[in-house]
């Protein structure tokens, strides 16, 4: 897979000035991370959804992986619980395919020496064999949260050795947003929410009528009724940001029910 510049689109609310290249351009490590998390989104796991990423010294990427179970075994044949009185074999454990392995196996390219692996949380020591079988120089990783796990410490010990570089991931950005609609019909919708942001800031907050901004965070206008300010929370239909509790965390009223509601459509 190659990587050609702007291969995302144009994205968010980045400053462009016309003079010169668009800034805020994601990163290549907050790129290669992100991909990490979004193959993570592959994952039937219903505990733990990890995602890896093999990228080159030339940041090709070369393989992609997510913990699942081997091609072929189907999904709803094999356990997925942590634990069972029936003992290991009802677990997941004996059966899931670890992301980095999957990663390693599923490369696109002859090999994978001296290449870097992102993956979401710190490999297990079954994975760092791997890593270091496979010729991978650098482990980034987002999570080490399982840190004081013999696995873990296992892993740390086989890289130190094999001078396998390791480093927790610093995101230049804590939340990528990501549009799953054409680009078009988003530029319509956020001069929609445009206009309805700059209409509920008009409106006197005496005259809202609180609608609850249903799964988000900020719990809406339940708690504070006529605060002019969830007005706000609503326009964050499938894809926009809820104003008060941040991106992505709750399902809102669609932007047609809003445009409706201040008359702009
Ligand atoms: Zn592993």
């Amino acid at each position: 897979m190659g990587v050609g510049s702007g291969a995302m689109g144009a994205m968010g609310d980045d400053a462009r000035d016309g003079q010169g290249p668009r800034k805020g351009a994601l990163s290549w490590d907050d790129y290669f991370m992100s991909l990490a998390f979004l193959t993570a989104m592959r994952s039937k796991d219903p505990s733990t959804q990890v995602g890896a990423c093999i990228v080159n010294a030339r940041n090709r990427i070369i393989g992609v992986g997510y913990n699942g179970m081997p091609s072929n075994c189907p999904n709803d044949e094999l356990p997925w619980g942590k634990k069972s009185s029936s003992g290991e074999l009802a677990t997941k454990y004996p059966y899931v395919v670890h992301a980095e392995l999957n990663a390693v196996l599923n490369k696109n390219s002859e090999s994978c020496a001296g290449c870097r692996i992102y993956t979401t949380l710190f490999p297990c020591n079954e994975c760092a064999k791997v890593i270091i079988q496979a010729g991978i120089r650098e482990v980034i990783y987002a999570s080490d949260k399982h840190s004081e796990r013999l696995s873990a410490k296992a892993s740390r010990r086989l890289f130190d050795l094999a001078g396998v570089e390791m480093r927790h991931f610093a995101p230049e950005k804590d939340l990528l947003a990501l549009p799953l609609r054409y680009t078009e019909d988003r530029q319509r919708a956020d001069r929609v929410v445009e206009r309805v942001v700059d209409r509920v800031e008009r409106v006197p907050a005496a005259q809202m009528t609180p609608l609850a901004c249903s799964g988000c965070s900020c719990r809406g206008s339940r708690e504070t009724a006529n605060d002019r300010w969830n007005g706000l929370g609503w326009m964050a239909a499938a894809g926009f940001a809820c104003l008060i509790g941040g991106v992505g965390r709750g399902r809102m009223r669609p932007v047609a029910n809003m445009a409706a509601r201040f008359g702009l459509r």
